[in-house]
């Protein structure tokens, strides 16, 4: 494969590269005010959807192809580049048509092989920038078929975006980031333009920042984040879009380092997932713990049933040695969690005494 990571080398050559706009494009009004207030920050791409894949019929769509045209006039009036996300070869037409400077593949799509290859048909001959997101599923090989893709038809200005992954237990994100899943596809495919998108990923406002800086400390070259001018009235996404006036504060306040100790860094962001899952995982036990301490109570049965424990400690400590952990950390881990559950039941045996 032979890429260019840059993919606007006319624009300042500035980390991180960003992309912002609304998750939808709603009307004139809102494209128009949003990107105005985004190119005065400096932002030198605006996004929006105007083809929108929602999870239940019956949401916001998207307005359709006429927001093209308003694409057209934020390039006019803002000198802005534009993008937008494609799932079909019309979509691609529409978008070359009306000169849109950048494309993404969602997230849905690249999860479809049949879908990604309609759309790399459509794409070859033209020389546009093109990002593909990560598919629903944490599936490297299905990730780097979409990317390949691309640049068989010639794609040669070609990103990825991580947008995380979807899980049954969606807990602290909306979708769960797997940052070494990213490192991998870094290592085997090396010249890929790396853009976070850390909007869908943490699904909330409040997780911007603090994704947006992992990104950053992990070498991502670009940031991805939803931005409306009026959150709180989105027709889609509204919980995890921002004002412009936020996305400045947040812009200014990233920490971009030069990072020459990345392997710190991301041996880093790596024990930070696995603490996530950690926390993730012992949250789903303690909410196991208050169901079997409300099926104690109705059924009359003693909280602390000592067999069980002296069951669960002992092959506790043999599943540890099989996975090589110290056995006084695993009596002590499995003591304090245990320690914690009781305590959770013997609250709800005194809330049911009232
Ligand atoms: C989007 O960027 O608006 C979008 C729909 O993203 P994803 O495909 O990551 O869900
Ligand atoms: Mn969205």
């Amino acid at each position: 494969m032979k890429l260019q990571k840059n993919l606007f080398p006319e624009l300042p050559d500035t980390k991180p590269l960003v992309i912002a706009g609304p998750c939808s494009a709603e009307t004139e009004e809102q494209v128009m005010t949003t990107a105005t207030a985004l190119s005065q920050l400096g932002v030198p791409i605006f996004r929006a959807g105007i083809w929108k894949p929602r999870t239940k019929p019956g949401s916001f769509e998207g307005v359709g192809s006429k927001g093209l045209r308003w694409l057209q006039q934020v390039q006019q009036h803002t000198g802005m580049k534009t993008a937008i996300e494609v799932a079909t070869p019309q979509h691609v037409e529409a978008a070359l048509k009306h000169n849109v400077d950048l494309l993404w593949i969602g997230a849905r799509s690249s999860t479809n092989p049949f879908a990604v290859q309609e759309i790399a048909n459509a794409l070859k001959g033209h020389d546009v920038p093109v990002l593909v997101k990560n598919p629903m599923t944490p599936d490297l090989e299905l990730w780097i078929g979409s990317v390949e893709r691309m640049a068989n038809a010639g794609v040669q200005r070609l990103g990825i975006v991580h947008r995380g992954f979807s899980t049954y237990h969606q807990k602290l994100y909306r979708s769960q980031p797997h940052w070494r899943i990213v490192e991998e596809l870094r290592r085997l495919v090396p010249d890929l333009f790396l853009c976070c998108d850390p909007s869908h990923m943490g699904g909330s406002r409040e997780l911007i920042a603090p994704l947006s800086q992992q990104a950053m400390d992990m070498n991502f070259d670009g940031l991805m984040i939803e931005t409306h001018c009026c959150p709180d009235e989105a027709l889609s996404d509204k919980q995890q879009q921002i004002t412009p006036e936020r996305l400045s504060q947040i812009l200014h306040a990233l920490v971009v380092r030069n990072i020459k100790d990345g392997g710190l860094s991301i041996l880093r962001s790596r024990i930070d997932e696995v603490d996530g899952h950690l926390l993730e995982l012992l949250s789903r036990r303690m909410e196991i713990s208050r169901e079997i301490g409300m099926y104690k109570k109705e059924h009359h049965v003693a909280i602390l049933q000592t067999l069980r424990y002296k069951e669960l400690m002992q092959r506790m400590l043999e599943r540890g040695e099989l996975l090589k952990l110290d056995s006084t950390f695993v009596n002590a881990f499995v003591q304090l969690i245990h320690e914690e559950s009781y305590r959770e039941q013997m609250k709800i045996m005194k809330e049911t005494k009232k």
